[in-house]
């Protein structure tokens, strides 16, 4: 059973994962925590890219081709693009597609859906070929589940436990943007789509999820 947790950032995805563990661990079941960018080692490497740019590695040499290149600046769309599908390849192969084949319940924190509403929804990529791509990267792996914890950007910043990254930083606009296309997403698949407002506390939130899993492992 592979289930993702998506949303803007701060709206409480981490923790609600958390507590969808627990509670699977006390009903005696297996799950398996994990996220993207990031679940791997190689793709631990590719967030620091991603999220910090080649800051996150002074030793790398800064003289292009031909001239001088400014080492912070932003990645070009398709660069960014395909960083995230690698990460999301190196993820599914060696440790989401391996967990599931034991049995175990996968909960991950961000999945494609993420690439969806970052990589074509804010950046203006077409969704199709981010989700092609995306496809090709899992080999058509997608999740059973997703909980799409949606609220207003401007009031879900305010909760992030950490200085913003060069993404959460990005403009509001770019946040309002990636909101509404993950609200697209879940109604062009509403079997495996949840929309969850997170507003709520984390309780009443968490009541809706735990309702839900039920249903899941059960079913
Ligand atoms: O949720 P987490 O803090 O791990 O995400 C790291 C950052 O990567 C977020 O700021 C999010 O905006 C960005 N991101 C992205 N495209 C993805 C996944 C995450 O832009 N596919
Ligand atoms: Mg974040």
């Amino acid at each position: 059973l592979f289930i993702s947790f998506e949303g803007v950032d701060g709206v409480g995805k981490t923790t609600q994962v958390q507590q969808a563990h627990n509670y699977l661990q006390e009903r005696g079941l297996r799950s398996l925590v994990t996220r993207e960018p990031g679940g791997t080692p190689v793709g631990l490497t590719i967030r620091e890219l991603v999220l910090h740019g080649l800051a996150a590695f002074p030793s790398v040499a800064v003289t292009g081709g031909t001239d001088v290149v400014d080492a912070s600046d932003d990645l070009a769309p398709r660069t960014e693009a395909l960083l995230y599908a690698a990460d999301r390849a190196e993820h599914v192969a060696q440790v989401v597609r391996p967990a599931l084949e034991r049995g175990d319940i996968v909960l991950c924190d961000r999945y494609l859906d993420s690439s969806l509403a970052y990589q074509a929804g804010g950046r203006d990529l077409s969704v199709d070929v981010i989700r092609r791509l995306s496809l090709w990267a899992s080999q058509d792996l997608l999740p059973k589940r997703t909980y799409l914890l949606d609220a207003d950007p401007s009031q879900s910043k305010s909760r992030l436990d950490h200085e913003p990254d060069r993404l959460e930083s990005a403009g509001d606009d770019f946040q309002q943007h990636v909101r509404q296309a993950f609200l697209q997403l879940a109604q062009r698949e509403p079997d495996r789509f949840l929309v969850i407002d997170a507003t709520q506390s984390i309780e009443q939130v968490w009541q809706i999820i735990q309702d839900d899993l039920d249903k899941l492992v059960e079913g």
